[in-house]
């Protein structure tokens, strides 16, 4: 904090004006009472004055009046006492003269006076020398003509006469002395007022232009910036007191409020990019799942949504996963945008496009009449399959792809919008069944079928945790000596409501449900409690988009260790399809279960799309030729060739190979006379559980006259 100048300024100021008050209240009482002294010791002495003159005037009549009275005395003692009264009259002239010149506060008699004094002395010699002369006896004295006393008489009234006026003249002056004083106060006082009225003013303009208005001008910036006005500022004040401190406080607020507002725009931004990214999807930059949810909600809440016949398109693109596979997910990531860019093209200002996941798009069309509303969802999907047929450049290459389309109206297929989505998505599998590239509508039908296949992922999940789901054991035969070399693990599912249910049913369910793991571990682990003591190998089947995973051989080596059970006596199953994804991993991974000593077999060969090249890339330690091949080889000449073909390739290559579905007799002698190494098939067994499993481990030791010691410790 600086110094408190204007406050000491206006301390400075406010001492002055009460000094300046203080003289000028001191200066009006003591003018006033001086004044009033003045005229009321006037008034006294110009009455003082009068009176006595008047008394004077009396005496000197008095004087006359007895020196006539002695004149005119019969008598004696008339005279004396005529005499005794001019004595009289004499002092009082004198002492009432005395007074006066007192009064007059003047040492020596003024020039009235004196003529007074005069004119009196005059009148009484002559007065004494008319008393000597009467006493001499002379008659004709001066009293008696009197002309000469009476002269004197008169000149003596004429000085009393002269001392009242010049009493008057010098009241008079005294009244003037008086009213100057006054004067000078009022004037006096006049200019105090004044100087404390500029002093007020100077204060008053002081305030303004020091204090009140900088304070005005800082206020009404300070209103501006709270208003969001972030130009307000102060003009620069370079001033090193309380107001300077004030506008130099200003301005750092001022930038930091400028500060905090780029700071506070900038958590709005980043929350409105979270709000964007939470609620699009970052790649097509569509809305995502959640807010095509929430649209769909509004429209079906919406009374006007459903009266006018809102509807929902779910596509689902159809060979994508080929191109992603084929031409790498930046390819992918180009057709998907694309795809997108066409379905904008294509939805009317008020739908809504949105990206599910994956190749997945859905539209919430809200057409705006209610009139052939299926139909003009039926068309609106023709539409979109036939954009989505239009080739797709993606660099060099043109993509092509295409749409399966389902179509439900929120105004029956569903009560929410997650019902109607999932109607949407019924239909949709419905037309990838349909043969690809064409819509289906939603139809209750397909409810139940929804129900059902609900109830089955229920049912495949809790059998799959309970261990209702089991493992069964196919056995694996050396074709040249008949000996069980090992058994195939396959999956059994004996519900109590549906009795024995297919694999080929319940284990895409689990694959979809997400469970294929769970399913192989389970399998594995129990396989190896079954089997750990029978001296025959173990093939388990994986799922191919578990073939992804480059974590799987690590899991399956702890369910191995686990189980103590020696990785060299387990063979992983892959199928052709899962060679359709990233060939690469699927390469990484099975070196991996080859680096633990586990060994890999080509499943179903023959009814995918692996090439030559696969099999000599990925050494495959085992092809297995698909049944289908196996169970036609007699009635179909083709299928021999084929089957001849793979075993001259397999040879060629140093693959060992399976013939699965062996069903006969001729069969079997078929194809170990044709080198076949090993089959599998119901001529030798269907897959059985263990303890049937157990029992066919030991008749083959007992068959093929295997040790004793293994005979006895399979029995055990
Ligand atoms: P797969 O791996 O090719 O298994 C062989 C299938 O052929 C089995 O069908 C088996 O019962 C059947 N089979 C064997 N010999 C014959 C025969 O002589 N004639 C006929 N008609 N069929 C024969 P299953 O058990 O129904 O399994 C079907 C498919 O389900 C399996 O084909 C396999 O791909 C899959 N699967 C079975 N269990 C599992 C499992 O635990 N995990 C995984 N991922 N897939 C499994
Ligand atoms: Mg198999
Ligand atoms: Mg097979």
């Amino acid at each position: 904090m600086g110094d408190l100048k204007i406050q000491s300024a206006i301390n400075w100021c406010m001492s002055a004006f009460v000094f300046l008050l203080i003289i000028m209240g001191v200066a009006t009482v003591s003018g006033v009472r001086i004044v009033d002294q003045k005229i009321e010791a006037l008034e006294g002495k110009w009455l003082n004055g009068t009176q006595l003159l008047g008394a004077i005037s009396s005496a000197v009549s008095e004087f006359r009046m007895a020196e006539v009275s002695r004149a005119l005395a019969p008598d004696r003692d008339s005279r004396v006492e005529a005499q005794q009264r001019i004595m009289e009259s004499t002092i009082r002239v004198r002492d009432l003269l005395d007074e006066y010149s007192y009064m007059l506060n003047s040492e020596k008699p003024n020039e009235e006076v004196h003529a007074f004094l005069v004119a009196f002395h005059e009148y009484r010699r002559a007065n004494r020398q008319w008393v000597v002369a009467d006493f001499a006896g002379e008659d004709d004295g001066p009293a008696q003509d009197g002309s000469e006393l009476h002269a004197l008489y008169i000149d003596t009234k004429i000085a009393v006469d002269r001392l009242v006026r010049e009493n008057h003249e010098l009241a008079g002056k005294d009244a003037r002395g008086a009213d100057e004083i006054s004067d000078i106060i009022l004037i006096s006082v006049g200019i105090i007022s004044l100087a404390i009225g500029l002093l007020a003013t100077g204060l008053l303009v002081f305030v303004q232009r020091r204090v009140t208005g900088p304070l005005g001008e800082m206020t009404s910036a300070l209103a501006r910036l709270a208003s969001g006005d972030r130009s307000a500022g102060v003009p620069a004040i370079d001033r090193h007191d309380e107001i300077g401190v004030l506008a130099r406080a200003f301005g750092v607020f001022s930038a930091n409020a400028a500060a905090l507002e780029l700071a506070h725009q900038a958590v709005v931004e980043a929350q409105r990019a979270a709000e964007e990214l939470a609620r699009h999807d970052a790649l097509t930059g569509l809305p995502n799942r959640r807010t095509f949810s929430a649209a769909l909600t509004s429209a079906i809440g919406d009374p006007d949504g459903t009266d006018t016949g809102s509807y929902v398109l779910l596509i689902d693109l159809d060979r994508f996963k080929p191109v992603n596979d084929t031409y790498g997910h930046a390819a992918g990531d180009q057709v998907l945008c694309e795809v997108s860019r066409r379905l904008l093209r294509l939805a009317g200002p008020d739908d809504m496009v949105a990206r599910l996941g994956g190749d997945e798009f859905a539209i919430l069309c809200r057409p705006g009449s209610r009139s052939d509303i299926l139909e003009t969802a039926k068309g609106f999907a023709e539409q979109i399959i036939a954009s989505s047929r239009t080739p797709i450049s993606v660099g060099d290459i043109a993509v092509e792809i295409g749409a399966s389309v389902g179509i439900a109206l929120c105004s029956t297929d569903g009560a929410d919008a997650d019902e109607v989505l999932r109607a949407a998505d019924v239909a949709m599998y419905r037309a990838k069944q349909g043969g690809r590239n064409t819509y289906r509508n939603f139809e209750p039908l397909m409810d139940e079928e929804r129900k059902t296949r609900a109830k089955l992922e229920e049912d495949v999940r809790a059998g799959l945790l309970s261990g209702a789901i089991e493992p069964y054991y196919q056995p694996l035969l050396d074709l040249r000596s008949g000996h069980i070399k090992g058994f195939e693990i396959l999956a059994r599912w004996n519900d109590e409501a549906r009795g024995s249910v297919s694999p080929d049913l319940f284990i895409p369910v689990i694959e979809q449900l997400g469970l294929a793991d769970e399913l192989a571990t389970r399998m594995l682990s129990r396989a190896c409690q079954d089997t750990r003591d029978w001296d025959v190998e173990l093939s388990l089947n994986i799922s191919p988009l578990q073939l992804q995973d480059p974590f799987l051989p690590t899991r399956i080596l702890a369910v191995l260790t686990r189980e103590n059970f020696p990785p060299s006596r387990l063979e992983i199953e892959v199928t052709e399809t899962a060679l359709m994804g990233d060939v690469d991993r699927a390469r990484h991974v099975l070196s991996e279960f080859r680096g633990l000593g586990i060994s890999v077999a080509l499943d179903d060969f023959g009814t995918g799309y692996s090439s030559l090249n696969h099999l000599r890339e990925l050494k495959f330690d085992r092809l297995k030729i698909d049944r289908s091949f196996i169970m036609t080889m007699a009635d179909n000449p083709e299928s021999e060739k084929i089957v001849d073909a793979v075993l001259g390739l397999a040879e060629s290559l140093g693959i060992a190979v399976v013939a699965e579905g062996i069903e006969n007799e001729v069969a079997r002698a078929k194809l170990a006379g044709r080198g076949c190494e090993f089959g599998q098939g119901y001529l030798f067994s269907r897959p059985v559980p263990a303890d049937q499993a157990r029992v066919l481990v030991e008749s083959d030791a007992r068959k093929t006259g295997r040790s004793q010691a293994r005979v006895a410790k399979l029995s055990r």
